[in-house]
């Protein structure tokens, strides 16, 4: 069996149409081409499109700080002393926790940092930090900062874990035998949730148990997780994590950033940490007393008063998930992003070779939206190209490719549309005389 172009926009248009989710695309703000259609985005693993749910939440605040000024932080529904509450319990949701277990504060980084002054705490014996290899360069830098804070040299206390030669993604079993062997002195295993340029997803429940087999804490940086897999913080027993919240979760430039405390950690008075006021006990914050007594729960790891401006437009975009449903929306990702990896595969065996290496794991179970393409020859005029057609993807040196079709407002069109015009820029494609292996599209 075979299959053109144009049978291909069909079935896609089919799919989109059978979309229970389709109408989501209606409440986001789409970057368009001159011409006035938009672009194919694909880049919502970077930055998530703006929902136009952002304008009300965020110019109600406006109105609220413009009209009431510094009353504002006790009047008005919910006032801006509690608006980080009400975030709580759809981030539970999300991320698989208790609402008491989480907190929406500050920027990924920094909570980084936070949870690293609780729960990275070296001694002689027991002083290393477990990582991926090429983790995401603010996180390597945290790492080797907290090190050299406690007196350690990176060198000797981070230990990365590699693909092996000629591999692009990490085995789970070298992660565990690498946990293993630093068993005693391993102090933390700090791992990404999905991998920023692979898009491999890691199997955190494997990873924290393998950390608490040798009496290591399991944190992790989820921001490229977060809005795009399934997570079960809780049930897995992950000691730590931390996200932000303007990828996947399109809550804008430099958004809030969210933190996971497991509650087996998180009512402990005495886990060292990093205070504020806005971490003291509510009942009597407002006393203004000597010596620091922290809130249950994360909300003890907060430092300063609530970001009212990046709350109300986090609050908008959570609101778009829990309508949506994680279920929902990794099931249309899954057929997604399965869409793209066989047409890219039918580029490949229309090319006779493998052009495009597609890096990330092929079992879903391994990856969330995003695929990693290897481009062969003159990867970045194939991008540059991409981008004049009116595709948003990004481009990672040396040679690849990054494109995250999104479950909430990419449809199945686009891909279709986007392996077109791949296929245009690389010379093996018209519209109606190319055929492909029908094999692919079930
Ligand atoms: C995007 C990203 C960051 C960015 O950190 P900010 O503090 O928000 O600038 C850090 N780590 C990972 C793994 C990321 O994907």
């Amino acid at each position: 069996m075979h299959i053109n172009f144009e049978q291909i926009y069909q079935l896609a248009q089919q799919w989109d149409q059978e979309d229970p989710l389709r109408s989501f695309r209606n409440e986001f703000y789409l970057p368009q081409k001159s011409d006035g259609t938009p672009k194919i985005y694909f880049c919502g693993n970077s930055l998530g499109l703006q929902p136009k749910l952002v304008d009300k939440y965020v110019g109600e605040e406006l109105h609220r700080w413009a009209t009431l000024g510094v009353e504002g932080h006790f009047k008005g529904n919910p006032a801006w002393f509690n608006y980080h509450r009400i975030l709580q319990e759809p981030t539970a949701k999300l991320v698989g926790a208790l609402p008491h277990e989480v907190v929406i504060m500050n920027t990924l980084t920094v909570n980084l940092h936070l949870m690293m002054i609780s729960f990275y705490r070296p001694t002689a014996k027991r002083y290393k930090i477990l990582m991926e290899s090429s983790a995401f360069p603010s996180d390597q830098y945290a790492v080797e900062s907290q090190v050299k804070l406690h007196g350690f040299d990176p060198e000797t206390a981070i230990v990365e874990v590699a693909p092996r030669s000629g591999e692009f993604t990490l085995r789970m079993e070298d992660i565990q035998q690498t946990i293993y062997k630093h068993a005693d002195s391993l102090a933390l295993v700090l791992f990404g949730g999905v991998h920023y340029y692979t898009g491999q997803w890691f199997n955190l429940a494997q990873i924290v148990e393998a950390a608490h087999q040798v009496g290591a804490y399991a944190g992790f940086d989820l921001a490229h997780a977060v809005g795009n897999v399934p997570l079960q913080l809780h049930a897995w027993g992950v000691d730590f994590a931390v996200w932000c919240s303007y990828k996947y979760l399109n809550s804008g430039p430099g958004g809030t950033s969210g933190v996971f405390v497991h509650e087996r950690h998180a009512s402990k008075q005495e886990l060292p940490r990093l205070a504020g006021w806005w971490g003291y006990k509510e009942e009597t914050r407002f006393l203004m007393k000597k010596g620091f007594e922290p809130m249950q729960g994360a909300q003890g790891w907060q430092l300063s008063c609530g970001q009212i401006l990046p709350f109300a437009a986090h609050r908008a975009a959570l609101e778009i998930f829990q309508r949506a449903g994680m279920e929902r929306l990794r099931a249309k990702s899954v057929k997604l992003t399965g869409f793209l990896a066989n047409l890219i595969q039918a580029l490949n065996q229309q090319a006779g070779q493998e052009l495009l290496r597609i890096i990330t794991p092929a079992d879903p179970e391994q990856r969330g939206c995003q695929l990693s393409v290897m481009v062969k020859h003159n990867g970045k005029q194939v991008f540059n190209q991409l981008l004049e057609a009116g595709v948003v993807c990004d481009w990672r040196e040396p040679d690849v490719i990054r494109l995250a079709p999104v479950p909430l407002y990419n449809t199945f069109e686009e891909v279709a549309q986007f392996a077109y015009i791949l296929g245009r820029i690389l010379n093996l494609v018209t519209k109606s005389t190319i055929f492909f292996r029908f094999a692919f599209f079930n």
